[in-house]
């Protein structure tokens, strides 16, 4: 970060098509680093990747655009669930459909399958996402990603600041997309309990290294 800040010194991990890997460190082990770096959003913060690769699907994502990722099925979201507070629920989940440049139709269809995900948001879909609960909130920003099609999904600390039994609900959605839909998911998790319950691997990191992978 900023040419001085050194926050992963040797971080290796792979994501296979189809699994839900696990990202687990304490606070301020590097897990979001490693995810924004996944992601191709370090420079949005001055930082940078200065030595090896990120590869997502054989594009090497140092050189793609974050914008032109998320068109290749690599979408992010963000630890802290960052909603544009003075739109709507439904007009947040548009947004995560606009740079396919998708057509109303496909808008429509997109959003009554999000529905379908997370039934609260459709009772919600008018209120504004700034004053909708903690958990409809990460279901919005979760929402408005997969209204994307990604393939790859990759979350930053969804629990963080949520009751228990919306965590549940929240990981219980991810765990069938991926069962019935192939959806592969990366996420970084401070909550392990949780995530090692439904992830199929995890590393661990440790200090800004990765010194455990395997199973979960
Ligand atoms: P948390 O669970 O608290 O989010 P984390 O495991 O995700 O922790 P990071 O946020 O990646 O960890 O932070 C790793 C290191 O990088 C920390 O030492 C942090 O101070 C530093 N860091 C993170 N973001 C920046 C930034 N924008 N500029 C400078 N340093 C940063």
């Amino acid at each position: 970060y900023q040419n001085v800040i050194v926050a992963l010194h040797d971080v290796s991990l792979a994501v296979y098509a189809g699994e839900i890997h696990a990202l687990l460190g304490a606070n301020g082990a590097g897990k979001s680093t490693t995810l924004k770096a996944v992601s191709n959003l370090l420079p949005a913060e001055r930082g940078r990747v200065t030595e090896g690769t990120v590869v997502f699907d054989g594009l090497d994502v140092a050189r793609t655009s974050p914008a032109a990722l998320v068109r290749h099925g690599l979408v992010q979201v963000l630890e802290g669930r960052h909603c544009f507070a003075s739109l709507s629920v439904e007009e947040n989940l548009i947004t995560g459909a606009l740079n396919r440049g998708a057509r109303r139709s496909e808008i429509a269809l997109g959003l009554e399958r999000i529905y379908a995900i997370f039934p609260r948001l459709k009772a919600r879909r008018s209120s504004l996402a700034g004053l909708v609960s903690g958990g409809e909130q990460q279901m919005t920003a979760i929402g408005r990603a997969l209204i994307a099609h990604p393939r790859l999904l990759v979350l930053d600390e969804p629990s963080m600041g949520l009751a228990p039994i919306v965590v549940q609900e929240i990981f219980a959605q991810l765990k069938r997309l991926n069962r019935e839909e192939g959806l592969s998911i990366l996420v970084a998790e401070q909550n392990s309990t949780v995530a090692l319950k439904y992830a199929d691997r995890a590393t661990v990191l440790d200090a800004g290294t990765s010194v455990v992978t395997g199973d979960a």
